[in-house]
């Protein structure tokens, strides 16, 4: 059901280095871009890989402050880091290495040529998995995120003529960076389904957060409670992003695919497995083709398990937006790549094997004991009426 899909890649993107001890490891892109590959997922017809153009200053001024922008290139020389801790600069999360603006501004850059493609229509999807770089702030670097990717090619859609952007974003952590930036702006939905703020970071992504002035109704979060399992995550976003989606009638869909809700992921405590991460991107795969005539950018995001999640969860998304699903096991040759890369043994299957088999939501309260129930009520009473929606029907 894909016409044309671009791959926005290059070997460079691992030049985004936080250094050996952090989390955020260059290795999970480029096990999944291995993977994919040996898999022929990249071969198919129709598909594109493209290697990505760096966002110049302009392009990262629609969203950022020229004075933010200006820090993080002369980070690597501020030697005291005063300067730089003002902006999140420089901080355990966030340390300055060498080429910093460099290498974010080619992740943004990354995005923004995925969503061209899209909207000037060369392709019908584009996918960039370096991209996602959700917490980043107009004025601050912040959870790993040093420019806002799926923030900049927003406003870019925006500032091409485009008055209705649905960014989705599956991410564990709130998609902040992005809600800030569009918070009272009602041509851009942004829908966040996470772990909750109480037990993650960045704190923040609850209920009642719908919107200012003209954006009310434009900005919905489902906080999930820790521990929360296919089952009850797709019942969530069942409940809440079809409905939601279908009266907001987007023109274009930009997916955020952070695949930190997998239960072996390190630093978050949601139980997804693989399979149930790959229904949910089948399902805005779907919902892209259903609501925007398949006009669908997805990005990467977060996911710190680089050798057992991360590749087979992004194999499973390029595969998705490039036509058909892939099954069965990893090829031998990948996992004598991740052995010698990661220094662990790799996964033997491409799934984890569970049933996604899940209770769709009835309308009504729900099950008044139950926390996923509770949370996807809470979203629904807070945001539905604004957006013309019935918070106790199925249909909405
Ligand atoms: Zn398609
Ligand atoms: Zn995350």
């Amino acid at each position: 059901m894909s016409d044309s899909t671009l791959v926005i890649w290059d070997d460079v993107f691992s030049g985004y280095d936080f250094g050996p001890s952090h989390p955020l490891r260059p290795l999970r892109l480029e096990l999944t871009m291995a993977l994919a590959g040996q898999l022929g997922v990249l071969d198919r017809p129709g598909v594109t890989v493209q290697a990505p153009t760096s966002a110049p200053d302009d392009l990262l001024e629609l969203v950022h402050d020229p004075m933010y922008v200006a820090s993080v290139k002369r980070a690597p020389d501020d030697l005291m880091g005063r300067l730089s801790l003002k902006y999140g600069l420089g901080t355990g999360d966030v340390p300055i290495f060498r080429q910093m603006h460099e290498a974010a501004a080619l992740v943004t850059g990354a995005t923004v040529d995925a969503a061209k493609a899209v909207w000037e229509g060369t392709h019908q999807h584009a996918v960039n998995i370096s991209g996602g770089l959700h917490h980043a702030m107009r004025g601050r670097a912040s959870g790993f995120c040093v420019y806002d990717d799926p923030a900049v090619a927003i406003a870019w859609l925006l500032s091409q003529g485009a008055t209705r952007v649905a960014y989705v974003d599956v991410d564990v952590h709130h998609g902040d960076g992005v809600e800030a930036a569009f918070y009272d702006d009602p041509r851009v939905l942004t829908l966040s389904l996470h772990e909750s703020g109480r037990t993650l970071f960045p704190g923040t992504g609850w209920a009642d957060q719908v919107g200012a002035d003209e954006g009310v109704g434009a900005n919905v979060n489902v906080a999930l409670p820790m521990g929360t399992g296919d089952a009850g995550w797709l019942r969530a976003f069942e409940a809440v992003v079809p409905p939601v989606l279908r009266a907001f009638q987007p023109q274009v869909m930009l997916t955020q695919h952070g695949c930190d809700t997998h239960a072996l992921d390190p630093l978050a405590h949601l139980l997804m497995s693989i399979d149930g991460q790959r229904v949910a991107y089948r399902r805005l795969h779907e919902l892209a083709h259903e609501l925007c005539g398949g006009k669908w950018i997805a990005v990467g995001g977060g996911g710190y398990e680089p050798v057992q999640v991360v590749p087979r969860a992004w194999t499973h998304l390029l595969a998705e937006a490039t036509g058909a699903p892939v099954d069965g096991a990893t090829p031998g040759d990948w996992r004598e790549t991740a052995r010698t890369k990661g220094n662990e043994l790799a996964p033997t299957s491409l799934t984890d094997g569970r049933s996604v088999a899940w209770v769709p939501w009835e309308g009504g309260p729900g099950a008044e004991d139950d926390k996923v129930d509770q949370a996807v009520r809470e979203t629904r009473e807070a945001v539905f009426p604004h957006l013309g929606l019935d918070p106790m029907s199925v249909d909405g």
